[in-house]
């Protein structure tokens, strides 16, 4: 199996258990049958401070689930095995091995790609990702490779279709060229030029007179247009104001980031319900905010422009550029996606310095910021991931919008 993943990303657990609390955490049904047969049950807790033993079954089947369940969760979110001291409780009482793979496998993410190898991607929603710390990913390769088999042997992903657009079928060899170019861009100095580059390009590639080709003409055109475009002189670029409505849907993207925020925050219930209700308002205007939220005290907070800042987001976006293809989205779905998960990460870390007093979001906020963002990775599939694409705006749009939130 050919795996693609960023050699020199960093990753090592530091315990601090944020991938235990707020996640559905999936076992298969063989992973049950295994855990049951060793009284797993014995080592949950129905609450952080109860004793252990399992009132009721810890193991959930999920509907139409063809025989997936998942853990039950305690009434504040977190994962029924963790323990008072942020351990897994089936990793210390049965050992690593029978841990879900779900839980071996996080914060890796296998995208099956297509006609380019599978792509391990790294969820910037684990802290230790997102500050780059512990080893590179390079030297843990065969570890990564063996789960990455794992993965693959027991949930056989199936890559979807390559797309541009949805609808719009892309040769292999187009989505390499197109990957190719975004990488060069990418490479710009500046940042903000780099983001206008990249949203002029697919920009160019969204019109009708490139989507409407048939398909083996759309390949063509986008290897050619791609290559000229990341060219040694490429045409000069520039930020575009974002439109109305692309400012208006982000505030849904918006909405989405602050509704799993505050589902990891608080337990579920009532009081939850009333709270997401206000922050909906909130975000588009209608509300003044809620405790820890207000998104207005963005106002006049400029990001850093810290050499680590910008490595994070540039990391960020290309991690994106090397999962396009996975079937996952079309790849300028997948991109508008991405740009619009960092822009809202630099808002929130905005909003975080405002509401400090300071003038200016510095890299842990930033952080902060792209740790609570990429949580909307959990958001891969069905009607929520069709409604995230949509918020995301066009492709270009995105960029522009990203672009504009560095000033
Ligand atoms: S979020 Fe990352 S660092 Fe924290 S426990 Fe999970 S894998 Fe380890």
């Amino acid at each position: 199996m050919s795996l693609r993943f960023d050699p020199l990303q960093r990753f090592a657990c530091a315990s601090c258990a944020r991938c235990c609390r707020g996640h559905e955490i999936a076992v298969t049904a063989g992973e049950v049958e295994t855990l049951r047969a060793a009284r797993a049950e014995r080592f949950f807790r129905e609450s952080a401070d109860a004793a252990e033993g399992a009132a009721a079954d810890p193991f959930v089947a999920v509907p139409a689930g063809r025989g997936l369940h998942v853990i039950r969760r305690r009434a504040d979110g977190s994962c029924g095995f963790l323990s008072a001291e942020n351990r897994c409780r089936l990793h210390e009482a049965l050992g690593a091995k029978q841990k879900p793979l779900t839980c071996r496998m996080f914060p890796f993410v296998l995208r099956p790609g297509t006609g380019s190898g599978a792509v391990l991607v790294a969820s910037h929603a684990c802290p230790s990702v997102t500050r780059g710390e512990g080893p590179r990913l390079g030297d843990q390769a065969r570890e990564l490779g063996r789960l990455a088999r794992d993965w693959e042997r027991e949930h056989a992903p199936k890559p979807g279709p390559l797309e541009l657009a949805p609808g719009r079928a892309l040769a292999p060899t187009a989505a390499e060229a197109l990957r190719t170019a975004l990488r060069s861009m990418l490479g710009e100095a500046e940042l903000r030029v780099a983001l206008a580059r990249i949203a002029r390009h697919l920009g160019d590639l969204g019109r009708w007179r490139a989507l409407r080709l048939a398909d083996d003409r759309r390949s063509e055109y986008v290897v050619l247009t791609s290559s000229y475009r990341a060219g040694p002189k490429p045409p000069p670029a520039a930020a575009q104001r974002p439109g109305l409505v692309s400012r208006l849907l982000f505030r849904g993207f918006l909405f989405t980031v602050l509704a799993l925020r505050e589902r990891r925050a608080n337990a579920p219930g009532w009081d939850q319900r009333l709270r997401l209700l206000v922050l909906l308002l909130h975000a588009h205007g209608l509300f003044p905010g809620v405790a820890g939220v207000r998104l207005g005290a963005a106002r006049g907070v400029r990001v850093t422009d810290d050499a680590q800042v910008v490595a994070l987001v540039k990391g960020f976006l290309q991690q994106a550029v090397e999962a396009t293809g996975g079937g996952r989205r079309s790849l300028q779905g997948e991109l508008a996606v991405a740009a619009a998960q960092v822009q809202a990460a630099l808002r929130l870390a905005r909003m975080r310095a405002g509401l400090d007093g300071r003038r200016e979001a510095r890299l842990e906020d930033v952080r902060e910021g792209v740790i609570a963002a990429a949580d909307l990775d959990q958001l891969d599939h069905g009607l929520a991931a069709r409604l995230l694409t949509l918020f995301a705006g066009p492709p270009d749009d995105a960029f522009d919008r990203l672009a504009a939130e560095l000033r």
